[in-house]
C-alpha cells in the first residue's frame, strides 16, 4: 500500500499530523479523512489537477461533481455566486452538519471540480479531524466519498485502504464514523430548492426552517426523467453480488428467504441476508447478518455500508435485504439501499414453510 495510514486523535486531532496532511493537500495530493458522515476523498477544491486526481483514483466518470468542503461560514461567498436566505438560514442552523447545499459557482471554482456543471455543491462538515484538515489545506477541500466509484461508502478507516491504498498519499484514521449515509444535498440554484439526496436531516426538518421544499421525483425510481445532476444516474453503493431487497410482513419474508437460501446452496452458492436483531433468528440458511434493532435507525443507518462490505469478502453469491422504512431516516437508507440493488425489489404477502 502506497498510502501512508496515520491514527488521529478524532476529537483533538493532532498538530502536527494535520499540518503534515494539509502539506499534502497543498502540494496537490490527496488524503483520505474523517467525517460525521462517511469517510472523504480529499484534494485542493480549487486546483484543477487535484480534482483530477480524485477522479481518477476513484474511477469515477468525471461528469459526477464533487462536493466542496469549508470550516468557516464566510468562505462560502468565496465559491458561491448566489446565497438565497433560506439556505442561510439553514447554513446558521445545521453547519457544521450532514448537510450539502448547491449554488450558482462562482470563478474560484474549477470546472473539474463541478463535473462541468454551473453550479457548486458546498458543505461544512462536524467532525474535528475534517474541519482542522480543511483549515491546514487552505480552506476549500474538494471532497466525495472515499471508495472505488460504485461501491459501498467507507465507515473505517480500513475500507479506504482496500480501495483506494495505492492510490492516494494518505490516510487519517479517526474509528468509525457517526452517521454512515452521505450528507442530505439541497439544490438551491431551484426555488423552492430541491432534495437531490435525502439524508439525516429530513425534509421535516428543513420545510419546518424555510417552507416548501421538493424532492426530486426521479428520487427513487430509475430512469423517471433527466437526472439534475448527471452523478445521479450512476449506480451506487452497490456490493458485488446481486443485491435485492425483500418487502413484506417479517414472518411471510423470512419463510421466502429460507427457501431461496436453501435452494441457493443447494445450486453451490450461498446467500447473503441482510436482517435486523428483531428477525435475524428466523433465517436458518446462509450468511445472516444484522444491522441492529429495529428500534435504532442511527445504528441501521451507521452499519449498513460495512454490511455491504462483509458480504463481499465472504464472497457470498447473492444478497437479500429486509426494507428499513424507519420513521426520520427510513427515506435515506432506502435510497442507498435501492440504489445498490438497482431498484430490484420483490414484494412477499402470505408466504408460508
Ligand atoms: P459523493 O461526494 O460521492 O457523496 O457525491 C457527490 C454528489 O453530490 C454527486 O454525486 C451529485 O449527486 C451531488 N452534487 C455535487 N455537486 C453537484 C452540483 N453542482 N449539482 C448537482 N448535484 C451535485
Ligand atoms: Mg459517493
Amino acid at each position: 500500500m502506497k498510502a501512508e495510514m496515520i491514527k488521529v486523535d478524532p476529537a483533538n486531532p493532532q498538530r502536527e499530523i494535520m499540518e503534515k496532511a494539509g502539506r499534502i493537500l497543498r502540494g496537490g495530493g490527496l488524503v483520505a479523512f474523517p467525517t460525521e458522515t462517511v469517510y472523504g476523498l480529499g484534494g485542493d477544491g480549487l486546483r484543477p489537477e487535484s480534482s483530477s486526481r480524485i477522479y481518477r483514483a476513484k474511477g469515477r466518470p468525471s461528469d459526477n461533481p464533487l462536493i466542496v468542503h469549508i470550516a468557516r461560514l464566510e468562505d462560502l461567498f468565496k465559491v458561491a455566486a448566489q446565497t438565497p436566505d433560506g439556505a442561510l438560514r439553514l447554513a446558521r442552523e445545521f453547519w457544521p452538519g450532514p448537510l450539502t447545499m448547491i449554488f450558482p459557482k462562482n470563478r474560484a471554482v474549477p470546472y473539474e471540480t463541478t463535473g462541468g456543471l454551473e453550479s457548486v455543491a458546498v458543505r461544512m462538515p462536524n467532525h474535528p479531524v475534517a474541519l482542522s484538515l480543511i483549515q491546514a489545506a487552505g480552506g476549500f477541500v474538494a471532497a466525495p466519498s472515499a471508495n472505488r466509484s460504485g461501491r459501498p461508502s467507507p465507515t473505517l478507516a480500513a475500507h479506504v485502504a482496500e480501495d483506494l491504498g495505492d492510490e492516494i498519499e494518505m490516510i487519517l484514521d479517526g474509528g468509525m464514523v457517526g452517521i454512515g449515509l452521505e450528507s442530505t444535498i439541497v439544490d438551491f440554484t431551484e426555488s423552492p430548492p430541491v432534495i437531490l439526496r435525502p439524508g439525516f436531516i429530513s425534509r421535516e426538518m428543513l420545510a419546518s426552517r424555510i417552507g416548501q421544499v421538493e424532492l426530486d421525483p426521479g428520487l427513487d425510481r430509475p430512469g423517471s426523467g433527466p437526472p439534475k445532476a448527471p452523478g445521479m444516474r450512476y449506480r451506487h453503493y452497490a456490493p458485488q453480488a446481486p443485491l435485492t431487497i425483500v418487502e413484506g410482513e417479517a414472518g411471510s419474508v423470512a419463510a421466502y428467504l429460507n427457501r431461496l437460501a436453501q435452494e441457493e446452496s443447494q445450486a453451490g452458492g450461498q446467500a447473503g441476508i441482510l436482517a435486523c436483531d428483531e428477525t435475524a433468528g428466523l433465517y436458518r440458511y446462509g450468511v445472516v447478518k444484522s444491522v441492529g434493532s429495529r428500534r435504532s435507525e442511527e445504528d441501521i443507518a451507521r452499519r449498513l455500508y460495512q454490511a455491504l462490505r462483509e458480504f463481499d469478502r465472504e464472497r457470498v453469491s447473492c444478497i437479500y435485504s429486509e426494507s428499513f422504512h424507519t420513521p426520520r431516516m427510513g427515506q435515506a437508507i432506502m435510497n442507498r439501499l435501492l440504489k445498490a440493488a438497482g431498484y430490484q425489489s420483490v414484494l412477499v404477502s402470505d408466504y408460508k414453510d
